[in-house]
């Protein structure tokens, strides 16, 4: 278990502890600062990768201790983490309304993919969460198919999170002032601020899965169906024995692969019964 699991969900998975997505929680005053700031300031994000980019060229010494310095923020802040759809599924069964709007991230790099972010509240129609941003970001609920909120019920939510994973995106949960969770990003590599972030500027701001993927070479037929869908870089094939395997230090445990293989040659594991990566977030 990652030490959020720790410190917000009593040893279990943090994502699935309902006090985490409390209105309650949303009241406090400099959580709502953040949360509106975040969707009003979308110039900030764009600058950051900029920054990002230039700290890449910088001494080593300079870069351990920004890197250091935004880790304590994400975790603050807005914390990330990988989730398989299993646990979607379970976060939907007990939240109240799921509401659907365009992707910040894509917003940001003027990706012309229609790509969608999903708000989640204990309250009804997207809660105070869904609120705040309406009334400071006037219009950024629209979604990219239809204008206003787009409020899903779940068996909708879950069937367009399947389609997303079949069109190979990775599914993120993410806190808005720790440990508020205010909704699930479907992201990939090209457009995510914080994939970008995390795996091309080796600053964590999106943890690893609480699993990690485990690959059975007797079904594996080398298709490489998998390696297409992999954000992270994690799969590579054999051309002596001609498979694929896993690398379980770069795999971030989305569960992406398993989706698109056809011989059910992948499967999720505990990543605390794999010891070389049990505890890597
Ligand atoms: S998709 Fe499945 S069968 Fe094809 S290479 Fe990957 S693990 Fe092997
Ligand atoms: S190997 Fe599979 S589970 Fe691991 S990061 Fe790649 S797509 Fe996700």
């Amino acid at each position: 278990m990652c030490e959020f699991c720790m410190k917000h969900g009593e040893g279990k998975k943090w994502y699935l502890e309902a006090s985490n997505y409390s209105e309650d929680l949303l009241s406090d005053v400099r959580r709502q600062k953040f949360l509106v700031n975040f969707f009003s300031e979308t110039d900030k994000l764009e600058g950051a990768l900029n920054k990002f980019e230039k700290l890449d060229k910088a001494p080593w010494l300079v870069k351990r201790f920004v890197r250091w310095r935004l880790d304590r923020f994400f975790r603050k802040n807005h914390h990330g983490q990988v989730l398989p759809i299993e646990d979607v599924e379970k976060i939907f069964g007990f939240t109240n309304s799921i509401v659907r709007f365009s992707c910040i991230c894509r917003t940001v790099m003027k990706s012309k993919e229609k790509r969608y972010c999903y708000g989640l509240s204990m309250g009804p129609q997207g809660g105070k969460f869904a609120a705040l941003i309406d009334e400071v970001v006037p219009g950024f609920l629209d979604g990219p198919d239809s204008k206003g909120m787009e409020l899903l019920s779940k068996e909708e939510a879950l069937a367009a999170f399947k389609e997303h994973e079949r069109e190979g995106l990775c599914h993120s949960i993410w806190t808005f002032g720790t440990p508020f969770i205010g909704g699930i990003c479907n992201c990939d590599r090209p457009d995510c601020i914080a994939m970008k972030t995390t795996v091309t500027h080796d600053i964590p701001s999106m943890y690893r899965a609480e699993h990690v993927a485990q690959l059975d070479p007797a079904r594996c037929t080398g298709c490489r169906q998998c390696m297409r869908v992999c954000q992270f870089g994690a799969l590579s094939y054999s051309g002596g024995n001609k498979k694929v395997a896993v690398d379980a230090r770069r795999c971030y445990g989305c569960g992406i692969c398993r989706a698109v293989c056809e011989n059910n040659a992948i499967h999720l594991e505990d990543r605390s019964n794999v010891p070389a990566v049990a505890n890597l977030w």
